[in-house]
């Protein structure tokens, strides 16, 4: 991966050039291109900073493709006239001296685009556009290569609630603002993760009366019982080492406090799998008591390690699935993932899939 900024400024009233406030960094550091029958997906943020002391508003963002003959193979923009973006519509901003995560808004593309080299250009301004300012960062992102042959974690009918779409909240993580930074937070683990809950055939995820959407989250059942998912059991994705457990944590429960002696408490409970091959799965808020695996045990792929709980933070029972490139949070960094032998649930038809990336709202089964 390249990546390089060239940062200039532009006064409305005179062409002297000087070193621009702004600044754009490409985070994570490599840039992955994961496949699906939607396209191509791009799941990165920009890290813009400002040193100057005044508000700075992002304008525009524009992108250029470029294939291996450094030929045009796409162009695209947003900015807040002719293509208003939900990003750019928020009026985003940049707090004098701040620094914030802008989510690449450019997250998909057509399978055939060559993707060799991505230049981004930025335009930005001061509140009372006196001042203008650009940068432009250049990305050459890598096919993403899985060593880890992967299973579905769950059985049943299982339904991704929420995976790594670009408006999941796995996937939206400022991890500048200033509870990550007190924490240490470096990275998003999470940027791939996955919701897993079962449902019924009518997609819902709980016994009972029907529920709406608002009512569930206000006056969410407390028997945890009422989930289809509660204690169901949660199966090795793929073979390797268990590297870490925990199964100790109550249901919904999380204080951001017990994050200074366990880096991982956001999930409650959990295991980790290494894989051994610079990959390693996470499975977390498992339920209490429930691990069946401790750590530096070699798991094969399929065999039950823990049932599904709500531990952690968790606003029910489900099985939040991550690849990723470490066992521990503050710097471990989310992949894609693609998952073996299962079949896609079409309504009334079935499809089968040999391998193939799952996301948010695809009901799948084993
Ligand atoms: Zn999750």
């Amino acid at each position: 991966m390249f990546t390089f900024f060239i940062g200039l400024i532009i006064g409305t009233s005179a062409l002297i050039a000087d070193t621009s406030p702004i600044s754009v960094e490409v985070r994570p550091g490599k840039v992955y291109i994961a496949t699906s029958d939607s396209g191509q997906h791009l799941n990165f943020d920009f890290l813009l900073r400002n040193t100057s002391d005044q508000k700075v508003m992002i304008n525009k963002v524009e992108l250029s493709v470029f294939d291996a003959a450094d030929k045009l193979a796409w162009r695209d923009f947003y900015d807040e006239y002719g293509r208003p973006s939900l990003e750019l519509t928020r009026n985003p901003s940049l707090a004098p001296k701040g620094t914030a995560l802008f989510y690449n808004p450019f997250h998909t593309l057509p399978k055939d685009i060559p993707l060799e080299r991505l230049k981004f250009e930025f335009s930005f301004s001061t509140e009372d556009r006196l001042k203008t300012y650009s940068a432009v960062i250049e990305v050459k992102p890598v096919s993403f290569v899985q060593n880890t042959d992967l299973i579905l974690p769950l059985k049943g009918r299982v339904l991704v609630w929420d995976g790594y779409d670009y408006n999941s909240h796995h996937r939206r993580v400022d991890y500048t603002q200033n509870f990550f930074e007190q924490i240490g937070q470096k990275t998003n683990f999470q940027r791939y993760a996955i919701d897993f809950v079962i449902v019924d055939e009518a997609g819902q995820h709980y016994r009972g009366r029907t529920r709406t959407n608002n009512d569930w989250y206000r006056n969410r059942p407390d028997e945890m019982t009422e989930y289809l998912s509660y204690g169901v059991p949660v199966f090795a994705a793929g073979a390797g080492k268990v590297v870490a457990v925990r199964d100790d944590s109550e249901d919904r429960k999380f204080d951001p406090k017990a994050l200074a002696s366990d880096e991982r408490a956001f999930y409650g409970n959990y295991v980790v799998i290494d894989h051994l091959n610079g990959e390693f799965s996470l499975y977390g808020h498992i339920k209490k008591g429930s691990a069946l695996v401790k750590a530096g045990n070699t798991v094969k792929q399929g065999v039950q390690i823990a049932s599904v709980g709500a531990a952690g933070s968790s606003l029910f029972p489900h099985l939040h699935f991550e690849l990723r490139d470490g066992s521990g949070a503050r710097t471990v960094e989310g992949l894609p993932s693609y998952f073996s032998n299962y079949k896609r649930i079409l309504g009334s038809s079935t499809k089968s899939v040999k391998r193939g990336s799952i996301n948010t709202g695809e009901i799948v089964t084993r």
